[in-house]
């Protein structure tokens, strides 16, 4: 007869980052209870033909508290509640938000409390947070550490911050490492960028069909030299942040080589498009920062991705509607920048990556889940397939085509980067700790069922045969 499950996934072949096996997955209380032997059960999920994967575990999300999105200048256009439902149809199953001061007087505490409460109200997966700075004065450094202690193991910090002082920066990231934080950086070098674009403007070319050279690669490059530079001199872990080029991608791994704790995420995007795309009447569309870049590049990211220099993929989810992209008159330097791309995380990468040989089913499965979950803190709860794990699983199913069209999504921008392009891989059912909030192409979950998930130990990311893991 077997134990009693809640829900037995029959029949599909269950992929993790070490490898496949044909096995059913029996699901009690919100979590992983039994993987193969005997079970019984009310609720059969049909799994067969398809690939049972942990849910995407993506670390690096945009989403705005009902008081940001109330304000006159509001950052991007999903809440908490779209931006879920975005993430459920995507098979991303646990989000991490970067919680940034909002207005000018709001503390870095006060950000990472709106946040909560916000993802509290009205997430629909789990979350985590990333206290995000935008200045590193004595009050902010204090903040650091304190929510360092409060269980808050990753900072985010953007490179851009060209007045700052380049001192107090050095000095924030340090209180980040004796805390033993993991600090995510925004590498793009802000005065190279002033730079560039101030002679675009003088030419009168700052169209945005110009924005890739307002940010060329060096700017890039300069600020991933400058945070290797401050992880040697303080011994922070860094994780660098939606990495495009693949001069940046050599630097890193070249401090990585030297033994440096260097972690490296990079978008999907840049996986897909190069920047051509900005030369098209509607190519605002497609900003974001950094910028798209060359076929050799997106060359490069691949075999990163493959051979274990790159680690983490983060949606970098950040939407805006086509109208707020494309309005006449946009230039280099005031074009929205940040594009949707929850919804179409796994399908795109299953579609491009692993049908086309790039990477293997399980190193998508590291990168999508596996890793971040270890990096953050979150693992074995999340981004892996074993007994007590919560149950967060996709059906991937890999013989379902959709033609993508962000008008029919939920997030808010109502469009997407990929919009007519054709994707196989998507999710069959999703689970969120047990719970089937996806099926028959249908999102269901409720606004506030979303936890926060507590962080625990900080764990190297899966090794690679091809790339030495570095330290934590
Ligand atoms: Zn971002």
């Amino acid at each position: 007869m077997g134990n009693h499950m809640d829900v037995v996934i029959r029949g599909g072949t269950v992929v993790t980052a070490d490898g496949r096996a044909e096995c059913d997955v029996g699901i009690a209380n919100g979590r992983i209870s039994q993987l193969g032997g005997e079970m019984t059960t009310r609720s059969t999920l049909d799994a067969r033909g398809a690939y049972v994967v942990p849910s995407a575990v993506d670390p690096h999300v945009h989403l705005c508290a009902p008081e940001v999105l109330a304000s006159e200048t509001p950052e991007f256009v999903d809440d908490f509640y779209t931006g879920s439902l975005a993430a459920i149809g995507g098979g991303v199953g646990t989000i991490g938000q970067m919680s940034f001061p909002f207005a000018d007087d709001e503390s870095l505490r006060a950000a990472v409390s709106r946040d909560a409460s916000a993802a509290g109200q009205e997430a629909a997966v789990d979350y985590f947070l990333h206290p995000g700075i935008t200045d590193a004065g004595a009050e902010t450094l204090e903040q650091i550490s304190a929510l360092a202690s409060e269980g808050y193991s990753s900072l985010k910090l953007p490179m851009l911050a060209f007045d700052w002082g380049a001192r107090n920066l050095v000095e924030a990231v340090q209180r980040a490492a004796d805390a033993g934080m993991l600090t995510m950086v925004h590498c793009e070098d802000e005065a190279l960028i002033r730079f560039c674009t101030a002679r675009l403007e003088a030419q009168g070319r700052d169209g945005v069909e110009n924005y890739p050279l307002s940010r060329p690669d060096v700017t890039e490059r300069a600020a991933v030299e400058r945070a290797i530079a401050i992880c040697e001199l303080t011994g922070a872990q860094l994780d660098i942040v939606h990495l495009s080029s693949a001069s940046a991608l050599a630097v890193t791994r070249s401090a990585t080589l030297r033994g440096l704790p260097v972690y490296v995420e990079t978008r999907p995007m840049y996986l897909y498009l190069t920047d051509e795309v900005h030369s098209q009447p509607d190519g605002g569309r497609f900003v974001g920062m950094p910028p798209l870049k060359k076929q050799a590049d997106v060359d490069a990211l691949w075999a990163g991705l493959a051979d274990g220099s790159i680690q983490t993929i983060g949606s970098d989810h950040a939407p805006w509607t086509l109208e707020q992209k494309t309005a006449p008159g946009l230039t280099v330097s005031t074009v929205p920048r940040g594009v949707p791309e929850l919804e179409t995380f796994l399908p795109m990468l299953f579609t491009f990556g692993v049908l086309t040989g790039r990477i293997s089913l399980e190193r998508m499965v590291a990168v999508t889940a596996t890793n971040a979950a270890r990096l953050f803190g979150l693992y074995p709860k999340k981004g892996s397939i074993s007994v007590g794990a919560d149950a967060d699983l996709v059906v991937l199913d890999p013989g379902k085509t959709r033609v993508i069209d962000g008008r029919t999504m939920h997030s808010k921008a109502g469009y997407s980067p990929y919009d007519g392009w054709e994707a196989r891989g998507w999710p069959r059912f999703v689970l969120s700790r047990g719970d089937l909030v996806l099926s028959d192409d249908t999102v269901t979950a409720s606004a506030g069922r979303g936890l926060e998930v507590p962080r625990g130990a900080r764990l190297a990311p899966s090794p690679s045969p091809a790339y030495p893991v570095p330290a934590t």
